[in-house]
């Protein structure tokens, strides 16, 4: 499931054929994704002037010229391949696996200085998509309550504290609670907890001081190493067919039970908090 990082990546891959470019068509193959498109989705976006591409959380926002924002989530298994072929007809799209087509639901036709047909294929279809007003958007139920961007100036030691400060729930569960930091997912609270040395059992409330003050650059450092990783694959794909969405990176804990710690050799375990799999080191975090 991408996190910050990884909808960081796909956000720097789009930007190029986005920013600046026109929709000249839209197709939406199927009337919903998760949830169904929105109300003249289709009418909405074509013909509109793409100002930037931004990213909220695991959001990205494509904010037009024409004053809505066409919000998108790659829920589970969403991804967007470029084809910057200009003279590609929609339905026509080259794809490494054939099969996967059927996938494809959403596509865009962009006109701007480099010409491009973005699909967004989701086999899952936990993804979707939504317009809102961008004056709007702060207020809208998608970022409506959201906690600071991780890797913006509004996120400090204080910020963090403040987050924390009197929940109950473990601090594992609390850094996947959007409303307290956005973009944070499973891997990259392990990984951030691990390199702060804190124990994913800790109570969030107890997580102050000397703890807070390793947790924040863990976190801030772990993303931003992420999205360097993805930005270095992603030189990889920028050729005429781009496929965005899904990388490997080099973890510390995650997804390593029984393997060693590479601080002190101690076994990777893992435990279950909330219904997910949490990895860490019971020498080194504390
Ligand atoms: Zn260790």
């Amino acid at each position: 499931m991408p996190e910050l990082p990884e909808v960081e990546t796909v956000r720097q891959g789009l930007a190029p054929v986005m920013e600046g470019a026109v929709f000249k068509r839209v197709e939406a193959r199927r009337p919903d994704l998760r949830f169904p498109l929105p109300p003249g989705f289709v009418r909405k976006l074509t013909g509109a002037k793409v100002d930037v591409l931004s990213r909220r959380g695991k959001y990205l926002v494509v904010t037009l010229a024409t004053g809505d924002s066409l919000i998108m989530h790659l829920g589970m298994s969403g991804r967007f391949t470029i084809s910057e072929q200009s003279d590609t007809q929609p339905g026509q799209f080259a794809h490494n696996n054939e099969t996967d087509q059927k996938h494809d639901h959403v596509i865009f036709q962009m006109r701007g200085a480099r010409p491009a047909t973005v699909v967004y294929n989701d086999p899952r279809r936990f993804g979707f998509m939504d317009i809102v007003k961008s004056e709007n958007l702060e207020e809208c139920r998608h970022f409506k309550g959201m906690g600071p961007e991780p890797l913006s100036n509004h996120f400090s030691v204080p910020v963090l504290n403040a987050a924390l400060r009197g929940k109950g729930a473990s601090i594992k569960t609390a850094l996947l609670d959007q409303r307290n930091i956005a973009g944070l997912g499973n891997i990259y609270v392990c990984e951030a907890l691990y390199r702060a040395g804190v124990s994913p059992r800790r109570r969030a409330a107890s997580v102050y001081g000397r703890r807070a003050e390793r947790l924040f650059p863990a976190i801030v450092n772990t993303l931003r190493e992420a999205i360097k990783a993805g930005g270095s694959s992603l030189k990889d794909f920028a050729s005429a067919e781009g496929e965005l969405g899904y990388f490997q990176h080099r973890f510390d804990v995650y997804d390593r039970e029984g393997e060693p710690c590479k601080a002190c050799g101690a076994v990777i375990q893992r435990l279950i908090q909330g219904g997910r799999s949490t990895f860490f080191c019971p020498f080194c975090q504390r």
